[in-house]
């Protein structure tokens, strides 16, 4: 009776899960109306620098992610002019739980949970709409954090957790790391060798057509390198060097239209 009753709470627990990623799914591939981004900055570094940089941060600083987004759409035939809108929250007051880098599948599983747990908990603002897609920013100052780790999106849970340098000169950068891992949310997969960094051919390349191939003129957003020739590549600087390719956009469910 008991063994009984515990599988059914189970059941019903992983059906509701299940049915929440489907919904969450459904509803922001559809692309018939403005997928709401809430973007929440963090001290990753804990300095002054970076308080002082955040405290800085107005919309505006997000406002290519936007452009880009709906520039890549209408090329695809989306039908709506805003297909992304970048809204900036307060910072929360803790940070997302960390990542250890060379965490196998299990510890990723968990690390996920936790950070699901961690949106639902600092996410809601009062008086603020509850932006879907939810991408926490750390900054760092890049006088002493040279590198940073590395960022991630996820689909299950519509979560990003973006590491970016606290600088003006590195806002279109960052920009491009937030648009990558928005991306990933909605379903998008990487188009890089994850050892060598190299954008892969045809779906990591911004203009895989092009005659001749070398130099590419732009980066394909979920290789974010631009090809220079096949071992060379190079980081845009901003998000107009950059584009959607056609695998990207038929993962994210723009050529449906
Ligand atoms: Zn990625």
């Amino acid at each position: 009776m008991w063994k009984k009753f515990r599988i059914t709470v189970l059941l019903v627990v992983l059906g509701v899960v299940a049915t929440v990623t489907w919904l969450d799914k459904a509803s922001t591939t559809s692309w018939d109306r403005t997928l709401w981004v809430g973007v929440f900055p963090l001290n990753g570094d804990g300095s002054d620098v970076t308080a002082r940089y955040i405290d800085g941060l107005k919309v505006e600083d997000f406002a290519s992610i936007e452009s880009f987004f709906a520039q890549e759409a209408s090329r695809y035939g989306v039908k709506i002019a805003t297909p992304v809108r970048v809204d900036l929250y307060p910072s929360p007051h803790e940070l997302p739980p960390p990542l250890v880098p060379g965490s196998n599948g299990l510890q990723v599983a968990w690390w996920s949970l936790k950070t699901r747990l961690y949106a639902r908990r600092t996410a809601d603002v009062p008086g603020r709409p509850r932006s879907p897609i939810r991408v926490f920013v750390l900054y760092h100052d890049p006088k002493v954090s040279p590198s940073v780790p590395h960022s991630l999106g996820m689909q299950k849970g519509l979560i990003g957790v973006v590491h970016a340098f606290a600088t003006q000169s590195m806002n279109g950068s960052n920009n491009i790391v937030i648009a990558h891992e928005t991306m990933h949310t909605v379903g998008a997969t990487d188009k890089y060798d994850l050892d060598t960094g190299t954008p892969k051919y045809p779906g990591g390349y911004g203009e895989p057509e092009r005659s001749p191939r070398f130099p590419q003129r732009y980066a394909e957003i979920m290789a974010g390198q631009r090809a220079l020739s096949d071992h060379e590549q190079e980081m845009p600087e901003t998000l107009r060097d950059v584009l959607v390719g056609t695998q990207t956009a038929e993962e994210i469910g723009w050529t449906r239209h």
